[in-house]
């Protein structure tokens, strides 16, 4: 992949980008960056890049041409059209699953603007698209473009050791990721959680997985609502997948412990205490949310409902 910056402080960007993981990518040819001073393309003899804005106003606005013909010029070395991106207060904020979309392209063009921006006509001859990285002002896009490329270049192959580098970390599959700790097992007092001085990889891969969706639901409670409607949703879909007997199209949902789900699943739970109805389909969940088997209520006597367990899902099965 080819990433180019267009920016009027091009040192700027080359400090940053050549150096630590991102930089030993670049030398090992793994990803190619490059900044280009958009200074260089101006047609005034003094090299003038900006000048005041129409209709008055504090700040000088980037001119349009000389970023014309820079990232025309820079196009022109991409073996494939690459995406022109203008890193921008206003554009659609960065987010991971965007970063993953950049990183698959061949190349990407970013301009950064400055002072009180670009001239609007430039991005609109361009077709660039907008992109933010946050609801507030920076003085440059330089920083911008390069949050964007530090971002998309440790996911290209070779610039991390191996994808589990980021494929647990937050926000790949919708979550923050759990806890890290290293030496001293002690410090402060402090203890590393036992579980993961334990040696036993499936414990602690249930401990991650466990921490990860506390984590997420404690620190952001709008990424976790958003990754257990998915999950729902997802569930719902291989249940409708996977059987013809029910008509179900309504589902409610009931949160149990790990225990009461084991004797679900294995039948020697036939009722227990709940406000459902019978006809009623009902999700039950484990205790952070995420569905595991699908039940009807079949009667109700009193405060207790009986049910029949109609749909525990195949990885569940072979866990039998
Ligand atoms: N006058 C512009 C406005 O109010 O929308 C802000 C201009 S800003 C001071 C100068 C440049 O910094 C912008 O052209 C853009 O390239 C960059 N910039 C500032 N904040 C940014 C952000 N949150 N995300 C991406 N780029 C940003």
């Amino acid at each position: 992949m080819r990433i180019d910056i267009a920016t009027l402080f091009p040192e700027m960007c080359e400090r940053v980008f050549n150096e630590s993981i991102v930089g030993r990518g670049i030398k090992n040819g793994f990803i190619e960056i490059y900044a280009h001073n958009i200074r260089g393309y101006s047609e005034n003899k003094h090299k003038n890049v900006d000048d005041k804005a129409f209709g008055g106003g504090t700040g000088m606005v980037m001119q349009a041409q000389p970023i014309y013909d820079c990232v025309k010029a820079i196009s022109a070395l991409h073996k494939t059209p690459p995406r022109i991106i203008y890193l921008s207060p206003q554009g659609k904020t960065l987010t991971q699953e965007t970063v993953r979309e950049l990183a698959q392209e061949n190349g990407l063009i970013l301009i950064c603007g400055h002072y009180e921006g670009v001239d609007e006509r430039v991005i609109e001859e361009l077709c660039a698209e907008e992109i933010s990285v946050g609801d507030y002002v920076l003085t440059g896009g330089e920083l911008p473009a390069l949050i964007l490329t530090d971002a998309v270049a440790r996911l290209q192959a070779g610039v991390l050791p191996n994808e589990d580098a980021y494929s647990i970390e937050s926000h790949f599959s919708g979550l923050l990721e759990y806890p890290q700790y290293s030496r001293p097992e002690v410090w402060k007092g402090r203890k590393v959680p036992k579980v993961l001085l334990s040696g036993d990889h499936k414990l602690v891969s249930e401990w991650q997985r466990k921490m990860s969706l506390e984590v997420t639901k404690r620190k952001r409670p709008d990424l976790y609502r958003a990754y257990i409607r998915k999950q729902t949703a997802g569930f719902i879909r291989e249940f409708k997948k996977a059987q013809t007997l029910y008509n179900a199209e309504k589902f409610s949902t009931l949160k149990m412990t790990d225990e009461e789900l084991k004797y679900v699943k294995r039948g020697k739970m036939r009722m227990f205490k709940a406000e459902k109805n019978k006809g009623e389909y009902v999700i039950l969940t484990d205790t952070l949310g995420i569905p595991k088997f699908i039940i009807l209520i079949t009667g109700k006597t009193g405060n207790f409902v009986k049910f029949r367990l109609i749909y525990k899902p195949k990885k569940e099965e072979n866990n039998d």
